[in-house]
């Protein structure tokens, strides 16, 4: 075991996959002794709580003004060129556009990143449909998959009826049913999205965020064996033949650096992120930012005609002062039968005195593309960026296949949307700029064997390390149509389980 003065466990990155580590540690063994880095500054009072759910009334809003647009892309910062020579003292937290820290994104120009602790965790939507066929890579058995994927499930508190149907959100269920189940495998019909969303008697949907995932990081005091370091980010690893001991930091408020040391050292700092930690570190297998994979997110709404739909307009139920969407149904991919992911929110339209107007009905197409190894993350070994860590230059480039594929979703759109209601793509469809779903795979892949395709084994466990593991997106092999938390939890799952054994036979 590891000596007093050491952490058994340090989680550089304070997101959704390392609260799932830190809470599957301590389930395990409430003496585990775990360091957690924040790589951000705190919004509110608790770190790593969701800004949907916060008491405070000026945060609450302004996070719910933003994101009922119901498109992950408008909700992100673009301030240009926050943060100057390395220092991130006054830099505002929240979602950045890579651009905006320095990065060289015009490939990918909605790419982005959160500058906070709880990372994107803070924010999300908290879709959580179920990975299937062949999103599922062979490298794990069909057993393997489930049991991962149960557990993550869990952690997550995955709901299966978060938003149960109005009767105006059954009339889009019957129109969908009726355009999509024909191509849809067994289990696959259209549903209600599952979501990470709980009412847990605040009267709110809560949204599951790693504050809710591992409890302690929203209140560090309650857990003794717990140390959390705020308001810092690592700025590289320290290791030594094939052994990680710790990080060195900085203290974001005033630019001094330390050091963190454990036995063990888990690097959930996200999809962009994680790898650029480890090459700033010297630890760059061939693999190290490659096959950046992400789907296209192919946005639409149609307003909902009331008399070809059947419901009345005054019966619809208004948004609260804490919830803004109404429905939220699932129309899963089917791999070659119905090879989209359709996300469908709705909300109902009111006037000035809160009485309804009418329904919208959000209309979200995911759109796979296939993996292609120098879709990468390129990092500078001369240039830093904002925060001074290696400067990334990101290529990402479609395929001819990706264009047909939106193609083919685009003319999908235009037929299932017609069915609920008036609707001009030209108006009110459009596909957002790469890195605008902020579901980025890939970047630290699994692989089965050590052989220049993958950066860590299918536990996480970097290639060449002992003690070092990567969880998250960026461990996920495969092109997705899902939505990539579900699945990228499944690395700490695996992740977590191999720290355990690894602890046991200390
Ligand atoms: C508005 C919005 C809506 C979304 N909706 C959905 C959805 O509906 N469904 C879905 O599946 N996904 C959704 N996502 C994506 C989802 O939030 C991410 O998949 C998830 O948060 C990834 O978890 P993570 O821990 O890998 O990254 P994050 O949660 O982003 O956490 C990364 C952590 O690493 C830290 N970090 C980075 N670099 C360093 C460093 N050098 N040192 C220390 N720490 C560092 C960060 O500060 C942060 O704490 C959405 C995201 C946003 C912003």
């Amino acid at each position: 075991m590891a000596t007093p003065d050491l952490h058994d466990v340090l989680i550089v990155g304070s997101g959704m996959m390392g609260a799932a580590i830190a809470r599957q540690l301590r389930d395990a063994d409430p003496g585990i002794r775990i360091a957690m880095i924040a790589g951000g500054p705190t919004v509110g009072a608790k770190a790593g709580q969701h800004l949907h759910d916060v008491e405070d009334p000026e945060v609450w809003a302004q996070y719910n003004r933003k994101v009922s647009s119901g498109v992950q892309a408008f909700y992100t910062g673009v301030k240009p060129s926050q943060g100057v020579g390395g220092s991130m003292r006054d830099v505002t937290p929240g979602m950045y556009h890579l651009t905006s820290l320095g990065e060289k994104a015009d490939e990918m120009p909605s790419a982005t990143v959160a500058w906070n602790a709880g990372g994107m965790g803070i924010h999300w939507t908290a879709a959580t449909p179920t990975p299937w066929g062949s999103e599922l890579d062979p490298v794990l058995t069909p057993v393997e998959w489930a049991d991962a994927i149960a557990r993550a499930s869990d952690l997550l508190e995955i709901n299966r009826e978060p938003f149960p149907l109005t009767p105006a959100g059954e009339t889009v269920a019957r129109e969908l049913r009726a355009h999509f189940d024909a191509r849809q495998a067994p289990g696959r019909e259209v549903q209600n999205m599952p979501m990470a969303v709980n009412d847990r008697g605040t009267g709110r949907k809560e949204r599951t965020s790693p504050s809710v995932i591992f409890p302690a990081l929203g209140d560090p005091a309650s857990d003794a064996a717990f140390t959390f370091v705020a308001n810092s980010m690592s700025t590289s690893l320290i290791h030594e033949g094939g052994r990680a001991i710790g990080a060195v930091c900085r203290d974001l408020a005033t630019d001094e650096t330390f050091e963190v040391h454990a036995a063990h050292v888990v690097v959930c700092a996200d999809a962009i992120r994680t790898p650029q930690l480890l090459f700033a570190s010297g630890i760059r297998p061939a693999a190290l930012g490659r096959y950046l994979n992400e789907h296209y997110f192919l946005t639409g709404q149609v307003i909902a005609d009331p008399e070809r739909m059947g419901f009345a307009v005054d019966e619809l139920t208004p948004p609260t002062d804490l919830e803004w969407a109404s429905d939220c149904l699932w129309v899963p991919q089917s791999d070659d039968t119905q090879p989209f992911q359709v996300h469908i929110m709705t909300k109902t339209l009111v006037d000035e005195q809160h009485a309804p107007t009418g329904y919208a009905v959000g209309i979200e197409y995911y759109i796979r593309t296939e993996v292609q190894r120098d879709n990468r993350l390129e990092f500078s070994d001369t240039e830093v960026d904002a925060a001074g860590m290696p400067r990334i230059t990101v290529h990402f480039t479609y395929t001819d296949a990706d264009r047909d594929a939106l193609e083919s979703a685009r003319a999908d759109q235009i037929v299932a949307a017609s069915r609920m209601g008036d609707f001009d793509p030209a108006t009110e469809s459009a596909a957002l700029g790469a890195g605008g779903s902020l579901h980025y795979t890939g970047t630290v892949r699994m692989g089965a064997a050590d052989d220049g395709t993958s950066v860590c084994d299918v536990d996480g466990r970097v290639w060449g390390f002992e003690n070092l593991f990567v969880a998250g997106n960026g461990v996920v092999p495969t092109s997705l149509a899902c939505n990539s938390t579900l699945i990228g939890m499944t690395s700490a799952v695996r992740a977590a389980d191999a720290l355990l054994r690894d602890l046991e036979t200390a």
